[in-house]
């Protein structure tokens, strides 16, 4: 028996809304899209979605507490609760560099998680601060 579910396209900004029809595991029809890839990211959705998962973690030492990640890559959907809960455990050492790995291939998802910007450590110049921004 057949279903239609809604997606919002994100590929790009017009974000257009796309009824899916699918049976079982199966795309039978995408309506609403406007040119291929909401074809494309509707049966992405469908198949396996995925999200790029951003958080902060705790630093120590650090000009700032808590610094943004996020994971390089995008990850399953139905990892995300898995991810955070490891993310909101974990404590890092200033400085930090953007960029650098903070958890390696979190939960099994094959993606790290990485930080998003660099951090000095507290005692340095706050000059620093915004030349790391
Ligand atoms: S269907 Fe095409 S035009 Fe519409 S939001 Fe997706 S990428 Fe953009």
């Amino acid at each position: 028996m057949s279903c239609v579910k809604k997606f919002l396209c994100v590929s790009c900004p017009v974000g257009c809304s796309l009824s899916v029809t699918v049976e079982g595991a199966e795309v039978l029809s995408v309506e609403g899209n406007t040119c291929p890839l909401g074809e494309k990211y509707a049966r992405s959705e469908v198949a396996n979605p995925v999200r790029t998962f951003t958080s902060t973690v705790r630093v120590n030492g650090g000009l700032l507490p808590l610094c943004p990640t996020r994971s390089k890559t995008p990850l399953p959907l139905s990892k995300v609760f898995d991810v955070a809960r490891e993310v909101a455990q974990l404590t890092v050492d200033a400085p930090i560099e953007i960029g650098a790995t903070l958890i390696k291939n979190v939960c099994g998802t094959g993606s790290d998680i990485v930080a998003s910007r660099s951090l000095p450590r507290k005692h340095r110049d706050s000059r620093e601060l915004e030349n790391s921004a």
